[in-house]
């Protein structure tokens, strides 16, 4: 007959405080860090969340590779030591029961390879990250490397942590350009140079989107239009009525336009190769160039226009605070 075997474990967290975990999800394994503290006593037993892919599942589904492997040995000392406990057991009293009685002695002895102590299994954390977030809405503090946009607690998606991890990575980038094409040579160099510069300005305003339609959302409980952020006209009207503030509230009419023109060439890259067309001038009211011609994405642009979302993003994460420290929720 099996009987349940309960095998104490002792988790350490590391110097920070932190216990690894690692997503179930086999399409995403993305290892984080929960403080031990909030996983013991805020995380549900039901519903862990992947900070990465928001992979949701019970709490006994997020060993890392590593602890396994260490639970595996743990595991197997502590059943040999049993087994070997078990059958000094058995002979001392096979021999005891035929003393006198037999000429027979049953010999066993055991060598105790294993002389722990079956209460002090412990499982260690690698090294500890740099990186910690608290979640705004359940205060649960998590560490990740890379992007995460999830709390693993409460599943709480921060809208501005991932577009700021968004710029961070995009000014990352931009900074080792000139270190990464070093070793190149001039066309290559040239062709890297340009293929990260154009992905650059999309990335800045697929990050805006995706922040200002959460925020949006976020405000008024309302689903936007998906490309309704794409255009600085119409979100910045949606952000007037939900909030009494557009965008001119934080930005000049310079950057306004600047920024209209950026949005326009990204939309001109996206879907017409980077050839100017007659609704790339009408739209942007860009008239440095004719239609016909590529489109130039420039160093001081890119970085212009992440100044300004950045600018622009301060403000209306302003909005959200305000908000959310108003008596009432409104922001009056
Ligand atoms: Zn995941
Ligand atoms: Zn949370």
């Amino acid at each position: 007959m099996l009987n349940m075997i309960n095998i104490p474990l002792t988790i350490l967290a590391d110097k920070k405080g932190f216990f690894d975990r690692e997503c179930p999800n086999s399409n995403c394994r993305y290892s984080f860090k929960i403080k031990l503290d909030d996983w013991k006593e805020k995380v549900s037993d039901e519903r862990v969340y992947c900070p990465r892919c928001g992979h949701v599942d019970k709490s006994d589904q997020w060993w890392t590779q590593d602890q396994i492997k260490k639970i595996e040995i743990i595991t197997k000392e502590w059943v040999e030591n049993e087994i070997a406990r078990q059958l000094n057991k058995t002979f001392s009293r096979l021999n005891s029961s035929m003393r006198g009685s037999s000429p027979i002695r049953f010999q066993f002895s055991v060598q105790r390879n294993h002389p722990v102590l079956f209460h002090d299994n412990i499982i260690r954390q690698c090294k500890e990250w740099e990186k910690e977030i608290v979640c705004e809405k359940c205060g649960t503090q998590y560490s990740v490397t890379g992007s995460a946009f999830f709390c693993p607690c409460c599943g709480y998606n921060s809208v501005e942590q991932a577009f700021s991890d968004s710029i961070h990575r995009i000014d990352s980038v931009l900074n080792s350009l000139t270190a990464i094409t070093a070793s190149m040579g001039r066309d290559e160099a040239e062709d890297f140079r340009r293929y990260i510069l154009e992905r650059s300005l999309t990335d800045i305003i697929s990050a805006f989107q995706f922040y200002a339609s959460s925020l949006y959302h976020l405000l008024t409980g309302e689903e936007p239009r998906r490309n309704d952020f794409q255009k600085i006209d119409i979100g910045s009207k949606h952000f007037e009525s939900a909030c009494g503030k557009g965008y001119s509230a934080w930005l000049t009419s310079a950057e306004l336009s600047f920024m209209t023109i950026q949005f326009q060439r990204r939309h001109c890259l996206e879907h017409c190769g980077g050839i100017v067309d007659q609704q790339y001038i009408d739209r942007s009211e860009d008239y440095s160039y004719t239609i016909g011609q590529r489109l130039v994405v420039k160093e001081h642009d890119v970085r212009g226009l992440l100044a300004i979302v950045q600018k622009l993003t301060n403000g209306l994460n302003q909005v959200k605070t305000d908000k959310e420290n108003s008596p009432d929720g409104t922001g009056h």
